[in-house]
């Protein structure tokens, strides 16, 4: 039978294997997503979903919240926030299409 420290030690390999996946899942995208001075980031509006992880990550204070109509008739809430990018503190860091969940974000050129 399975002991308790035994379901710990797997444990502890089942986290250390999905952190290296995610490690590397995130190095490639980092390395596939274009940034620097020309770019720009780019919010698709109807992919977000107001969670508020791009302006954590965002340093140069380039991202903004505003507020929509909520168009779900299923849910009983007025609105809903959405980012949008400010393109002159953008400085094409790339950081905000990392953090974004929903891939809401793209890097366009200026
Ligand atoms: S690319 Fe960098 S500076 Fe521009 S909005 Fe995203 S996190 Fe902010
Ligand atoms: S991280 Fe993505 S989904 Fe979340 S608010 Fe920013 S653009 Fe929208």
């Amino acid at each position: 039978m399975t002991g308790a420290d035994e379901l710990r030690r797997r444990r502890q390999n089942e986290a250390v294997r999905i952190r290296t996946a995610l490690n590397r899942q995130r190095g490639e995208q980092r390395a596939n997503t274009k940034g620097g001075e020309g770019t720009v980031a780019f919010v698709e509006e109807r992919k977000c979903i107001g969670c508020d992880q791009c302006t954590i990550v965002c340093d140069d204070d380039a991202i903004e919240l505003y507020h929509v109509a909520m168009k779900s008739p299923l849910m009983s809430v007025e609105s809903n926030r959405k980012a949008r990018v400010l393109r002159d503190p953008c400085t094409g860091c790339r950081l905000c299409v990392l953090a974004c969940p929903t891939d809401a974000i793209t890097m366009i050129d200026r």
